[in-house]
């Protein structure tokens, strides 16, 4: 079984090198560990889950506003968010060749339940009793230094032209910050009544210890964050059609449910009143790719003690003020462009062949469709799958081109980027009763249909 995993991890990234969906950052320089690029066919599949996202935290709610704030914050932010104090992960270091190790994670490996809101006591503890079954991936000793925090923020050097600024500015550890600052703003110029939302897609960069598991840990990712502010106390209801709606936001991208769970934290930060997590199962197994936290008034509360600004939200009928208290869902998109990826991705025989192919719900495949003349050295195919390919390019946006190899080696090109349906001009196009009809080859069943050029349009919109 941990073969197998191995094996379609391997195949996974193989397959979005090969096909142009994720690069390794900086690959001509030997790479840079925890940055990936994503590439022609990557971009498209993520901007695409990106729009289901907004579309489902944006245009389908309503009392719901987008935002997109600056990535360079006031340093204060990250004091008053606790980041500068108490963003770390637990480390320890190999005595023998100096690898470092995530000491939470390496616990959870070994069925040891850990975390990093830990303290330094509690976490060296539980790893002292399990140092026997914690081995070094690089050299294999179990020889490894005490666990000491490490904080994550990534420090930068803007407008430190002397190299003495006092107060260092950061890159975003986590992207839903930008909401909280500009709650305000959103109350003074939306007017919205709580309890209303505010989602964003923003950066966010994390000194992670260990990058692994390709998009999974990441030193740089994005975020999508819906930030929900309720009344005090009316939290419980909302946050449970929140956890609902997250769920069904999953299925809803063709992901299936087996490989979905629902995990309760069982060690809660503080000010936290609840808080789970959607775990999908990895080649790698089941983890985090969604967090949804109940986090009473603790954000407003702290930007306000540490602004001095009145963050509180007068109710527009009693006049009464308060602080609502915040339900929050985020979401690292690499971790979900990666499970649709894992869900998608299927080898199968088709017609006495084995093919790869990418059963990606048709709202997320890089191409609506692929076009092509059944032979490239026919010129009036050519000039007639040229006028098609324009036709439904100017309607759709995502249309593939696709003239190189026989037409099984198109498909089986298409098949591998999830391209749900080809379109093939020959010469029944030209001519005879099925003059201005083409033929159109399923993705997922091989199925080929005739359907005249006028109806493609609706054809590919219905199907
Ligand atoms: P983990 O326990 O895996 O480090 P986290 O609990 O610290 O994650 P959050 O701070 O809750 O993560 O961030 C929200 C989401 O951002 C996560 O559910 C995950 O999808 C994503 N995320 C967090 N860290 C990374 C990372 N290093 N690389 C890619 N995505 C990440």
């Amino acid at each position: 079984m941990a073969q197998e995993k191995t094996d379609k991890m391997e195949k996974i990234v193989s397959l979005c090198k090969r096909r142009g969906f994720v690069f390794q950052g900086s690959e001509i320089y030997g790479g840079l560990a925890g940055v990936y690029d994503f590439g022609p066919h990557g971009v498209e599949l993520l901007n695409n889950i990106k729009k289901s996202w907004w579309k489902e935290n944006v245009y389908d709610k309503e009392n719901y506003f987008g935002i997109d704030s600056g990535m360079f914050k006031n340093p204060k932010v990250w004091e008053a968010s606790g980041h500068t104090s108490g963003f770390s992960d637990p480390l320890a270091e190999c005595r023998e060749c100096n690898t470092r190790i995530r000491v939470d994670k390496e616990l959870e490996r070994v069925g040891v339940t850990a975390d990093e809101k830990m303290s330094d006591e509690e976490i060296n503890r539980l790893f002292n009793e399990h140092r026997d079954e914690i081995v070094c991936t690089k050299c294999g000793k179990k020889d490894f230094t005490e666990a000491r925090s490490f904080n994550l923020l990534v420090k930068s050097n803007l407008g430190d032209f002397t190299s003495e600024a006092s107060e260092p500015v950061y890159l975003p550890g986590e992207a839903c910050q930008g909401i909280y600052l500009n709650f305000k703003n959103i109350v003074d110029t939306m007017q919205p009544k709580v309890p209303f939302g505010v989602s964003q897609i923003g950066k966010a960069f994390r000194n992670e210890i260990s990058p692994r598991n390709f998009l999974f840990r990441t030193r740089e990712f994005e975020q999508a964050d819906t930030q929900y502010f309720v009344r005090p106390n009316e939290n419980k209801e909302a946050f449970e059609r929140i956890k609902k709606e997250r769920w069904d936001w999953y299925i809803s991208l063709g992901i299936d449910e087996k490989k979905l769970r629902f995990k309760q934290h069982e060690n809660l930060v503080f000010y936290a009143a609840d808080a789970w997590d959607i775990e999908y199962e990895f080649p790698t197994g089941f983890d985090e790719i969604e967090g949804i936290h109940d986090r009473t008034d603790y954000d407003l509360t702290q930007h306000m003690k540490f602004s001095g600004v009145d963050l509180r939200y007068t109710d527009p009928n009693s006049g009464e003020k308060y602080i609502p208290w915040i339900l929050e869902t985020s979401m690292g998109l690499g971790r979900a462009f990666f499970a649709v990826m894992t869900d998608a991705y299927y080898e199968e025989e088709m017609n006495g062949e084995t093919r790869v192919v990418l059963k990606l719900a048709k709202h997320l495949s890089p191409y609506r469709a692929a076009v092509s003349p059944l032979l490239k050295n026919k010129p009036e195919l050519a000039e007639k799958a040229r006028e098609v390919f324009l036709m439904l390019k100017k309607m759709f946006g995502n249309i593939a081109w696709d003239d190189n190899g026989n037409i099984g080696k198109r498909y089986r090109r298409q098949d591998e980027i999830g391209t749900p349906a080809c379109i093939v001009i020959d010469f029944e196009t030209l001519e005879g009763d099925t003059k201005d009809t083409v033929t159109v080859r399923d993705r997922d069943t091989g199925a080929q249909n005739r359907v005249p050029i006028a109806e493609l349009v609706t054809y590919l919109t219905q199907v």
